[in-house]
Formats: structure tokens, sequence, C-alpha cells
């Protein structure tokens, strides 16, 4: 029997850097990879936790998979994101079912479910060392660190993925520079909270046993080479003044920040257990915004979190209206088992004012949106091409925002950087032509 894969990762960055990684460990097993499910005997999802939705998805899947397992065509593979509750009802359902810092061993684990037959032990390594096999020939992403320590009340994240853990400085630049000399251009350092990298590394004097991450952004940045270094998530509370300055010195570093906001209401962030208040956060988006010049503010933001008022719910609304952002992912609240908030606080904002809510947060986004890019109509922008659809190219400028320009489709440009001008916008898009 041929030996295929699909991975399907739902969710995050992060997921699909687990994915790569996934890919890159049943890739050694010789397996190999296929674009459709339908196609592969093997199937490994990358499962997340934030949303019920995801863990629906999952659900939805197993009337067709069931008779190609039992078969004996197909194996599942369940990893990522899984609360406890979760994995009590799909680890049934799974071949496989193990935590992604178990990646390594997973020959081992195949072995012991009989899917392969011999496993080289010596092969194995830990998470981190896993070179993955990028989906994309020209955006990369690197974790830098894994786990959450904030445990905010809504969040299930510290439960699935443990206490927050930095990789060694040295291996993360490494594996940049290796990305860089093969000709990425778009690498994004990821982590449930980048700010706090190295943080969990600190020895009895403050002093840590790696980089702060102000210092691991500027080392990547001073690298030689043309490409842009983006990072996601930070976390409000830990933002340091440093990091703006970092980010304001270097043009590799993108002018474009994702802030999750959560609420704009003080007293919603403390029921989430967010550590800052409205205050703080504004005042940190005005130090942004002094600090970095045309800078682009993204943020997440929860609609009907547990209680919210309709003044709660003002507070998010004109805490929107003050930033002015270019992006916004907007969620309804949806309570997650196992989390702080589902035993705590009762889930009573009623579906229909989270969908007002929602809508109203949305047409904020969109004047906000309009509003920031009138300036820079006429203006040439750098845009990192990413690929050819129905007519036209399309790409994104540094603060994420897509162009769309025409050019012949044999042009070849995909991953590369060009020189556009932007003539017209619409909601979250410009078109433009090469200059
Ligand atoms: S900071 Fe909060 S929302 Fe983000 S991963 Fe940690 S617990 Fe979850």
């Amino acid at each position: 029997m041929s030996k295929t894969y699909y991975v399907w990762p739902l969710g995050c960055q992060t997921n699909k850097s687990d994915g790569e990684r996934v890919a890159t460990v049943l890739e050694k097993l010789g397996y190999e990879r296929v674009e459709d499910e339908h196609d592969a005997n093997v199937i490994a999802v990358i499962a997340c936790a934030i949303r019920q939705s995801a863990v629906d998805r999952i659900y939805g899947k197993f009337r067709a998979w069931e008779q190609r397992q039992q078969a004996g065509d197909l194996t599942t593979l369940l990893t990522g994101c899984v609360l406890p509750h979760d994995k009590q009802k799909l680890t049934p359902k799974f071949d496989l079912v193990f935590d992604i810092e178990e990646l390594p061993k997973l020959p081992l684990l195949l072995a012991q479910t009989n899917v392969e037959e011999t496993v080289n032990l010596r092969d194995q390594m830990a998470y981190f060392d896993i070179q993955p096999i990028h989906n994309s020939k020209f955006r990369a992403w690197v974790p830098i660190a894994k786990g959450c320590d904030k445990f905010c009340t809504y969040c299930a994240v510290p439960y699935t993925r443990g206490r927050e853990r930095s990789r060694p400085s040295a291996d993360i630049i490494q594996e940049v520079k290796e990305l860089i000399a093969k000709g990425y251009k778009d690498i994004h350092l990821l982590g449930q909270n980048v700010n706090s990298y190295g943080m969990d590394k600190r020895r009895a004097d403050g002093t840590s046993e790696e980089l702060t991450f102000a210092q691991l952004l500027e080392t990547v940045a001073t690298l030689p080479g043309d490409f842009w270094v983006r990072f996601h998530a930070p976390h409000p509370r830990d933002f340091t003044a440093d990091v703006i300055e970092v980010i304001a010195k270097y043009p590799k570093l993108c002018k474009q920040i994702n802030l999750p906001a959560q609420s704009g209401s003080s007293t919603i962030l403390r029921r989430m257990n967010r550590p800052y208040t409205r205050e703080q956060y504004l005042k940190l988006t005005d130090d942004i915004k002094a600090g970095i010049p045309n800078v682009s503010l993204s943020t997440d933001i929860i609609v009907g979190f547990c209680g919210e008022t309709e003044e709660e719910f003002a507070d998010s609304k004109s805490l929107m209206e003050y930033v002015g952002y270019d992006m916004a992912f907007i969620a309804q609240y949806s309570v997650r088992p196992g989390t702080v908030a589902a035993r705590r606080f009762e889930d009573n904002v009623s579906h229909e004012v989270k969908k007002e809510r929602f809508r109203e947060l949305t047409d904020v986004l969109e004047q906000t949106f309009m509003v920031n890019q009138q300036p820079r109509l006429g203006t040439v922008d750098t845009i990192l091409v990413e690929k050819y659809a129905k007519d036209h190219w399309l790409g994104r400028n540094q603060h994420q925002v897509t162009v769309e320009f025409p050019a012949p489709a044999d042009a070849n440009l995909v991953g590369t950087f060009q020189q556009v001008k932007l003539e017209e916008v619409e909601p979250f898009r410009f078109k433009g032509n090469l200059k």
C-alpha cells in the first residue's frame, strides 16, 4: 500500500507551524504528502480548542473516516490544542492521540499502534529541533516559545499547551539564517505570548539565559538579506519600550503589530484575568504610535463575554474607534469547557446580542480601515506577492493589507517584492499598478 498523508491544521499559526513539523516526521517515515484527504492513508488533525466550531468540524468528519478506518485503509492522528473534556470524547474516534511535545516520539507511537513496523529510535529529537517542511516557498513560521502562563479565564491554551517554555535563542537565530539562505522573505516569530520570551529562563539575579525579546528581534533584523520579520502574538502587559524602539529602528521589522485587547472595558478585562486596564492598553497604543511612524495596529477582541453589559460593550467600541485599527479578529464569545470562565461565570449574553455587537464592531473596523488608508493612496508601496488569482496578482504590504495589481499570468512573481502604486481602496484591500 502507498504511504500518503494529509495534515489538517485548525485555528492559529501555531497549529500551522506544528502541522509543518508533523509533516516532517511523517516524511521521514516515508509518507508522501497529498492535497486531498481522500487520497491519504494517514490524516493528522492539529486541533484548536479556542472555539467550539473548530471541535465540531472534527466531529463532522468521523462518519466519512470510520468506514476507511475499519477497512484498514486509514489511520487518524490527533494532536494540537485539545481540552481534557474533548480528549475524552475524541480519543475513541482516533487511532492515535498524542501531545504535540511528544511529536519526536511519533514513529515509536505509530510502531506501538502497529501502523509502522519498525522505528529507529536514534532518529528521535526534541520538538524544536525538528526541521519543518514549510508549505510556502516564501513565508515561514518559526516557533520561539511554547505554552502560556497568563491563564486568561476564557482560554484553554495553558491547559492544552502547558506553561511557557522559551526555545534557545541560538536555535531560533540559526533557523532564521537557514530560511533566509533558502530565500524566505516573510518570517513570522511565533509563540502564545512572544514578548515574555526568555522570562522562564530568568536567573536569580533577574538576568536571563536567553536574549530578551527585543534583543532577539534586533539580532534577527540585523541578519543580512532581503526579508521581513513579524511576530505573533504579543501580550499588552509585557510590551516593553525597548521592543517599540527596536521595531522603529530596523526596516526589516514590519511596522505592523497585532496587539490583542480582548475587551475595551476594565471590568471585563478583570473578569478575563487580563492584567491591564483600558487606560493602560490605550497608553500603550499611544506609545507605539508615537514611537513607530506609520505603524499599523490590529487586535483580537471578544464580544458577549459572560455578563458583558451595554456599557462594557460600548467601552470596546470606543476603544476600537480611538485606536483606529487596520484589522481586528472579532470573536463572539463561546464557552470552552474546562476553562475558569466556564466554571465561574454564566454565558448569559444572547446569541442575537453577540451577533449585533459583532456587526457593530465590524462596521467600526471598516470605517477606521478606510480612514487610515486614505493618506496612503497615490503612494508606492512594497508588496510581497503571494499568488495569481482571477486575472490579477495578489500580495500584501508590510501592514498585512492585501494589494491586487495586474501583470501577465506567467510573470513568475510569487515570493518576490514588487513596488506597486496604490490607486484605489476598498474595505481591506488596495488596487494598484506595478511601478
Ligand atoms: S495570553 Fe491568554 S488568550 Fe493568550 S494564550 Fe495565554 S491564556 Fe490564552
